[in-house]
């Protein structure tokens, strides 16, 4: 199951980059801007601002899931099966109704990967798996992966590390580089603001760096959760200490997605506010570069 499927990417590895983006994750980060990567299943995301209140086709076509309650249309998700989705899915005509998810087979997302080959010969770039977490349908990763080496391109996997060791061992030989999360090394902060296990993510650092693969190490700075110069410094401390790598990167807090929580009748609970703490960003910078790292600030 695929959500996006992007090309002429820059930001995703080097050079111009197919994305393709798995759904399903193992986390669900408050902060995580991409909430309709979170299940693995198809999902509706509802934008009101596009909705022509009046039309009601969606209403008609099944009043048991949706209705109008003081005139805002109401989606009652735990009646939504895959059969009414999939039959639902070009009805709205204004597009205020959409479907996130598709079943692609691997064949036809070659296909989309196969058209942007000149581009990556030309610019050192490739593919990329994203998500969601990728690993989290490690057969078809593994498969896109395999067919990409097939063809010489290069391969990169943007991952939180937070799966089971067997379902990346499967793609190791296929993988060029991760770009892998390190979002805090403290296991109770880490459950509480992921609801996952931080020593999972540590754990396949460990035998990623083992297994000899090219790492740079992403971390999200968010505030109330790790952009606090103790949580910088265990996270670097880990990183020299730990994973065999030389760059690290920082992406600092945004809250481009707080619309989509709203689309999934989702509460959102993270900061509404972006990190604007450009003295602790210059902090974790430099204390990154004095253990010789190399740092690179994401926006
Ligand atoms: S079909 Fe689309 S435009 Fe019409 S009421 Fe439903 S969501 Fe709004």
């Amino acid at each position: 199951m695929i959500f996006n499927l992007q090309r002429y990417s820059t930001h995703d590895g080097p050079g111009i980059r197919t994305v393709i983006f798995l759904k399903g994750c193992s986390l669900s980060c408050v902060w995580c801007q991409n909430p309709e990567s979170q299940l693995t299943k198809q999902e509706f995301l509802y934008d009101n601002r596009l909705c022509l209140q009046d039309c009601e086709l969606c209403v008609k076509h099944s009043p048991n899931v949706f209705c109008k309650v003081k005139g805002e249309l109401k989606i009652k998700r735990s009646k939504l099966d895959d059969q009414l989705i999939e039959n639902m899915k070009y009805l709205c005509p204004s597009l205020a109704l959409t479907v996130c998810g598709e079943l692609y087979s691997v064949d036809e997302i070659m296909t989309v990967v196969d058209k942007d080959a000149p581009f990556y010969k030309r610019t050192d770039g490739g593919v990329t798996l994203s998500g969601g977490e990728p690993f989290m349908q490690p057969k078809l990763s593994q498969q896109i992966l395999q067919r990409c080496k097939e063809h010489q391109y290069h391969t990169a996997v943007e991952t939180c590390l937070h799966v089971p060791w067997k379902y990346i061992e499967s793609s190791l030989p296929y993988i060029d580089l991760f770009l892998a999360d390190l979002k805090h090394t403290d296991e109770k902060i880490f459950k509480a603001w992921t609801n996952g296990s931080a020593k999972r993510v540590l754990d396949n650092f460990r035998l990623l760096s083992k297994a000899d693969k090219t790492i740079i190490v992403r971390v999200p700075l968010i505030q109330g959760f790790n952009a606090d110069k103790q949580s910088i410094r265990s996270i670097v401390d880990f990183t020299v200490g730990e994973i065999l790598t030389s760059e690290i990167h920082f992406l600092p807090y945004h809250t481009l997605g707080i619309n989509k929580y709203k689309m999934l009748d989702k509460p959102y609970y993270a900061p509404t506010e972006p990190l604007n703490d450009n003295e602790l960003i210059e902090y974790a910078m430099q204390y990154a570069k004095d253990k010789n790292l190399n740092v690179i600030l994401r926006g």
